[in-house]
């Protein structure tokens, strides 16, 4: 089984099939990753080689840090607040709530400050609310938005043109899934298991000068400053899915990098919604055509919420093909349909 399905999938395979080759010995140093000290100068190259090609991937400035921590984007959801409300002396924030995560985010900022939604509550989250209705606040430390709701499938085809604030953006489900212009963000986060490796990491990209603001209610181990300073040392990190994430990078790296991985994405996610847009109503996606995302494709079988018996017979037969992971409820693991469709 596990065979069959590897060879289907040449990413996970052969970054797999590496960490397998390197588990017990790492390069002949006779030990594996996982049993590294993460000071020792071997975790260091690997370490600073993961952070490169990042650098390289994403063509990220100098002036931005890249640091790796634990904690997962609700972490991060945390972490945003704590580290930029302080840019301001209003101590107040923007957010752009287009789904579940950023919704997440926007009521975790409340604990921290004054947050300010732009746009009217939207009654489904289906579409990204027209950028010429959002209401900006002037005082506002930073702008927030999450550019791929991974549950309800909503994406964002541009980046937001504020001038005003700083710009921050949760790209945890379609990091490295295209280009992307590192300058116009002040903070960019993404946890790596959906795009760029295992759980247990988190990318965070920021602005150097937006470093040492944090309040001081800012755990030490959430504080940019502290941990770019200490290159993402200051305590233990997460090595082993850091390891993991360099292997993932080469391996897009070695693939035509960031701009074969939209082609890519724009031919897989396109099977799927021509069979949808062909399909007379029978699969419906409720999200508007412009912001549908390319990671994950929410969609109901029969009518627009779905007839149990037909989903059901759907799964059901999807799993005989042994394409779909049946236990996975999670939209963020809908990708697995795309060979699942007949
Ligand atoms: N942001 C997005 C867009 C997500 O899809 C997820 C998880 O699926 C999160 C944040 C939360 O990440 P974590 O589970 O690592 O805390």
């Amino acid at each position: 089984d596990t065979d069959h399905r590897a060879e289907e999938r040449p990413s996970a395979s052969q970054v797999l099939l590496e960490a397998q080759k390197e588990l017990l010995d790492y390069k002949g140093l006779g030990i594996s990753v996982l049993e590294m000290s993460h000071r020792s100068a071997d975790f260091t190259k690997i370490l600073n080689s993961t952070e490169n090609l990042l650098r390289e991937l994403l063509y990220i400035p100098e002036n931005y840090k890249v640091i790796f921590l634990q904690g997962g984007g609700s972490a991060q959801f945390s972490a945003v607040p704590l580290n930029l409300l302080g840019l301001k002396e209003e101590r107040c924030a923007d957010y752009i709530v287009t789904g579940a995560w950023s919704a997440k985010a926007a009521k975790e900022a409340e604990k921290y400050g004054k947050v300010n939604i732009v746009h009217p509550k939207l009654d489904s989250y289906t579409k990204i609310p027209d950028p010429n209705t959002w209401k900006l606040s002037p005082g506002a430390s930073y702008v927030y938005y999450c550019s791929n709701e991974t549950v309800n499938g909503v994406e964002f085809d541009f980046i937001p043109d504020i001038k005003e604030a700083v710009l921050a953006c949760d790209m945890s489900s379609n990091f490295l899934s295209k280009p992307v212009d590192v300058s116009k963000f002040g903070l960019i986060f993404a946890g790596a298991q959906k795009n760029i490796g295992c759980a247990g990491v988190t990318v965070v990209i920021v602005r150097e000068d937006l470093l040492g603001v944090a309040l001081k209610e800012c755990p030490v181990v959430l504080d940019y400053k502290i941990q770019a300073g200490n290159n993402s040392i200051y305590n233990t990190p997460p090595c082993f899915s850091i390891y993991i994430m360099g292997l993932v990078l080469e391996w897009i790296k070695n693939n035509g990098s960031a701009k074969a991985m939209e082609k890519l994405n724009i031919t897989k996610s396109k099977l799927i919604y021509d069979l949808i847009n062909e399909s007379n109503g029978f699969y419906v996606c409720p999200v508007e055509v412009k912001s549908r995302s390319r990671m994950n494709i929410p969609f109901r079988i029969g009518n627009n919420n779905g007839d149990a018996a037909l989903e059901k017979t759907f799964l059901d037969e999807a799993a005989k093909l042994g394409q779909f992971c049946k236990d996975s409820g999670k939209a963020g693991r809908h990708a697995s349909l795309l060979s699942a469709v007949p």
